[in-house]
């Protein structure tokens, strides 16, 4: 029987490994966009998982808290079990919403819709910086 494969070098080999791999990972990177846990107590709207959105997303509690302070024009703290607590009553779909427009701007790189991306604050701007391509897009901070 003849073979008629093609004789690769080992480094050849592990180049084309490599590259697959790369490549599938590539493809197959997915980002569970996460889900506030709401519950409305009173005159209070609590974020229960807060605390995990905020490391999920890999942003800083005060700047998140401040975004849905902002969003929902209302008075908000952190309490002690790392829970968000806003003034007033806004129901899960309202408040996951906003989640996710904070996502899609402040997480989300606009060039190549990475989430492996920090945020920095200079003066009056943030700056979104992408690891995955570099890009950098900036807005107005709040
Ligand atoms: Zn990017």
């Amino acid at each position: 029987m003849k073979n008629n494969s093609i004789n690769y070098s080992y480094e050849e080999l592990l180049e084309r490994a490599f590259s697959k791999l790369a490549g599938r990972r590539g493809s197959e990177e997915v980002f569970e966009m996460p889900r506030a846990s709401v519950l409305i107590i009173g005159g209070k709207t609590i974020i229960q998982n807060f605390k995990d959105i905020a490391r999920v997303l890999g942003r800083d509690e005060e700047l998140l808290k401040r975004y849905f302070m902002k969003e929902f024009n209302a008075p908000g703290s952190i309490n002690e079990a790392g829970q968000l607590e806003l003034k007033g009553k806004y129901g899960s779909s309202a408040v996951n919403q906003l989640l996710e427009r904070f996502i899609q701007k402040y997480v989300k790189c606009p060039t190549c819709g990475s989430v492996h991306t920090k945020l920095y604050k200079k003066g009056k701007i943030f700056i979104l910086k992408c690891e995955a391509c570099g890009a950098e897009t900036t807005f107005q901070a709040f």
